[in-house]
């Protein structure tokens, strides 16, 4: 791997107790691929350090970095400004130094909203989501954004539930409703996408949603958000009863995409980022 000739070719992901992780392997394949004698480093930040971290990057000129949890929306006082998304959205995964500011963006959403489009243009759609945390609220201000006709939002905590649909109706003037998740929900017939924006199944490949799997059907397009296992319980089941599926594993390149693109200008090859990721963790050999 060839060294950067200065940190401004240096991109940071600011994680916690994210040893070995394996999106680092496929920005950096981008980089390796595009010819850039770049580096994207996985940096070990405590919450407490998180401010300093955040100046280190700073003083030292990175390009950019990633963020993972804990650090999403903690970062956001220690930023220059942010994104439309977002600022709605509330959280940030990817900073971008523009000029002398760093900028915070939210790629989770518009890297699922890519996978989406590829399968389905959202305009005009009705969409089911299950789950209010980090990752549900980027994808429902996306797909939102992206011009859907309704989102039921569906939540075991109702607080985090209806604040989600606040800003969708409030701030984004999206057509919005909460439903609390109480026993297995049932999908109104209508619906044309389903996503899982909850961490149910990470790992967990035999974990089911509590979801009438029997109200699934044919017509519908049927998302998750969890990456590892890329099939889920979920997605198996919705493949059984003939929706057509999208994995996380899609989002995850996605969102790396759009980062190497703010970071560089350019516009990298997803297939050579998903195959590296795909090696990274263990999906498929090199
Ligand atoms: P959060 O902790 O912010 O949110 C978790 C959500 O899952 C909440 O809505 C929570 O509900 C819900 N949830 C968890 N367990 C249960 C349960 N047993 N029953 C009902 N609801 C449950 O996590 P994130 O949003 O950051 O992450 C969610 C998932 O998204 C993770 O698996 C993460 O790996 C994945 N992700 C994938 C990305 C990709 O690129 N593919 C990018 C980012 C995240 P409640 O509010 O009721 O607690």
């Amino acid at each position: 791997m060839p060294t950067p000739r200065f940190l401004s070719e240096l991109v940071g992901c600011l994680s916690q107790g994210a040893a070995g992780n394996p999106t680092v392997a496929m920005v950096e394949a981008a980089f390796r691929h595009h010819g850039l004698d770049w580096r994207y480093v996985n940096m070990e930040v405590a919450p407490p350090d998180l401010a300093h971290a955040v100046l280190g990057a700073r003083a030292m000129g990175f390009r950019g970095f990633n963020l993972s949890m804990p650090h999403k929306v903690t970062v956001i006082p220690h930023l220059d400004g942010l994104g439309e998304s977002a600022t709605l959205i509330g959280a940030v995964n990817c900073v971008v130094r523009r000029g002398h500011q760093l900028i915070g963006e939210n790629t989770d959403g518009k890297g699922f909203l890519e996978s989406l489009k590829a399968v389905q243009d959202p305009r005009g759609r009705r969409v089911v989501l299950f789950g209010a945390g980090g990752a549900a609220r980027a994808v429902a201000v996306e797909v939102g954004l992206a011009g859907v006709d309704h989102i039921t939002v569906v939540n075991r905590d109702e607080a985090r539930g209806r604040d989600l649909v606040d800003t969708l109706r409030n701030r984004a003037h999206l057509n919005a409703e909460f439903v609390p998740w109480t026993g297995e929900f049932r999908l109104p017939a209508n619906t044309d996408i389903v996503i899982n924006g909850t961490s149910i199944g990470l790992y967990e490949p035999e974990t089911r949603l509590p979801l009438d799997v029997t109200t699934l059907g044919p017509g519908m397009v049927v998302a998750d958000v969890v990456f590892s296992p890329p099939q889920t319980r979920l997605l198996r089941d919705a493949t059984a009863r003939g929706c057509r599926t999208i994995d996380g594993l899609g989002m995850l390149v996605n969102q790396g995409v759009i980062g190497v693109r703010y970071w560089t200008g350019m516009d990298p090859d997803p297939p050579v980022m998903r195959h590296a990721l795909e090696v990274a963790m263990g999906l498929r050999s090199a």
